[in-house]
C-alpha cells in the first residue's frame, strides 16, 4: 500500500497516489490523475501533431466539460494549447501593419568646383 503521493498529473499538475502495480491495468493513472485529464492528454497530442482538428478537440473538451475561458485548473502550456482550440474561430485579431518607412530626401552634396585661384601674372 502507498501512502505517498507519487505521480504528479501531466495535465494539471496534481499531486496524487497511484499503485504501479495498478498501472499494469488502469494504464493512464500513470501520468493522469482522472480519466478526463488522460483523455485531454491524448487529445492534446492528437492536435498537437495535426491527426486531430480543432472542431473535433472542440468535442472532447465539451463532452468534458470543459469551455472557454475555463482552462484555469490546468498546467499553464496545456492551458495554452486548450485556449488555442477552444477560442472561437474568426476572432483572430488582423494585425495591422504599420508602413513605418519613411521617405528621406536624398541629400545632395554640392558639387565642389575646382575653383583655382587665378595667378595674375605681371
Ligand atoms: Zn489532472
Amino acid at each position: 500500500m502507498i501512502n505517498k503521493k507519487n505521480h504528479k498529473c501531466i495535465v494539471c499538475g496534481t499531486a496524487y497516489i497511484a499503485c504501479n502495480n495498478c498501472n499494469r491495468i488502469n494504464n493512464w493513472r500513470a501520468i493522469c490523475d482522472t480519466e478526463d485529464h488522460y483523455r485531454i492528454h491524448i487529445m492534446l497530442n492528437e492536435y498537437r501533431t495535426g491527426r486531430m482538428s480543432k472542431e473535433d478537440a472542440t468535442a472532447v473538451l465539451t463532452r468534458i466539460g470543459i469551455s472557454y475561458p475555463d482552462t484555469w485548473a490546468f498546467l499553464p502550456v496545456v492551458a495554452d494549447m486548450l485556449r488555442d482550440i477552444l477560442a472561437v474561430s474568426g476572432e483572430s485579431v488582423d494585425e495591422v501593419v504599420v508602413d513605418s518607412v519613411e521617405e528621406q530626401p536624398v541629400e545632395q552634396k554640392p558639387k565642389t568646383r575646382g575653383r583655382k585661384k587665378k595667378v595674375e601674372a605681371e
